[in-house]
């Protein structure tokens, strides 16, 4: 088996868990064709593992599967958990209960990722500040905690300082500035209806404040993603997970609370922060999986020339050249 992705050659990461394949942290199969995928960490790609053994081991993937926690599923792709190794599963999924605990780690994953930056911050802070303040016969426990306060806001500031990555930035339709939006600016977004996208965001010009352009489909996924995980880092935005987790079940699933949001047609900043973080979960979802399914279909196409399906040699340089073509950012669909 090889080490490095067949696209970009980054090394691939993990071990292959389940898969006996020594390689691979994140790994993709299809029972029904029997094809095994390692997916890599860096440009997401779809890599076809070699024939052999090819059907056994997917065997054991597949039971470890069963064994795995749903994190997110669409009508052809299925995203599992199983220990450190996350599977993806290609084909119809069992009907699985969509339980709160999915979203837990995603939230535990961000507090680890603010504290990398409040504690050192604070810790730094406390060495330079304590013999001043303690010569000046203050409470170092309050001290402290201002301290930690003040980290906190910065690592805040940081997060809606972070800009938003478009394929194209769209111009304002009123001021015809480029929108180089920060996640900060998406505050002033709506999702909206619209008859022929999953999910469709006004986004707000940070130059003369009026609403600017409509974004849909993977542009919409990033603005909202980077927003809201901004709007939801802040004081006001700190819920627990069950509690959005359960909002989310109640709309019937992320796609329903999608559009149960946009019927409202309501800027982010004006959503309750249990819903605006139930948004956030169900952006995440849908675009990752969505992101996924995308991943499969490439996959499925080069699996097909592996596995003999096209026939003579023209097809299949013909069929590598379109595929080399493809930019990692392709619109939806
Ligand atoms: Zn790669
Ligand atoms: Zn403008
Ligand atoms: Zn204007």
């Amino acid at each position: 088996m090889y080490t490095t992705c067949a696209f970009c050659n980054a090394k691939l990461d993990g071990d292959g868990g389940p898969s006996g394949l020594g390689v691979g942290r994140r790994i993709a199969f299809d029972e029904w064709r029997g094809r095994l995928w390692v997916i890599c960490p860096k440009c997401a790609r779809w890599n076809l593992t070699p024939l052999d053994d090819r059907l056994e081991r997917i065997e054991t993937v597949a039971r470890a599967a069963r064994e795995a926690k749903l994190l997110a599923a669409t009508e052809q792709v299925a995203l599992l958990r199983w220990q450190v190794y996350d599977l993806v599963r290609v084909g119809k999924p069992p009907r699985i209960e969509l339980a709160p605990w999915r979203y837990g780690e995603r939230l535990r994953a961000r507090r680890q990722e603010r504290l990398k930056y409040v504690i050192p911050l604070t810790v730094a802070a406390v060495g330079l500040g304590v013999a001043a303040n303690v010569a000046a016969g203050g409470s170092l426990g309050v001290f402290v905690w201002n301290l930690h306060r003040l980290a906190d806001g910065l690592y805040v500031t940081i997060v809606g300082n972070r800009k938003v990555n478009l394929v194209e930035p769209p111009i304002c339709a009123h001021c015809g500035a480029l929108l180089e939006l920060r996640a900060k600016h998406v505050q002033h977004a709506r999702v909206v209806p619209e008859a022929h996208a999953d999910i469709a965001v006004v986004v707000s010009c940070p130059h003369c404040h009026h609403e600017a352009a409509v974004l849909t489909g993977s542009d919409a996924h990033a603005v909202l993603r980077q927003g809201l995980s901004y709007l939801n880092t802040s004081r006001a935005g700190r819920r627990r997970a069950e509690e959005a987790a359960r909002v989310v079940d109640l709309a019937g699933g992320p796609d329903r609370l999608i559009r149960d949001v946009a019927k409202r047609e309501l800027t982010l900043r004006s959503l309750r922060p249990e819903r605006r973080l139930a948004l956030e979960m169900a952006v995440d979802e849908q675009a990752e999986v969505q992101e996924l399914e995308r991943e499969w279909r490439d996959a499925e196409e080069l699996a097909d020339i592996a596995d003999g399906t096209l026939s003579s040699n023209a097809q299949i340089e013909e069929e590598l050249r379109r595929l080399k073509g493809r930019g990692g950012n392709q619109p939806n669909g």
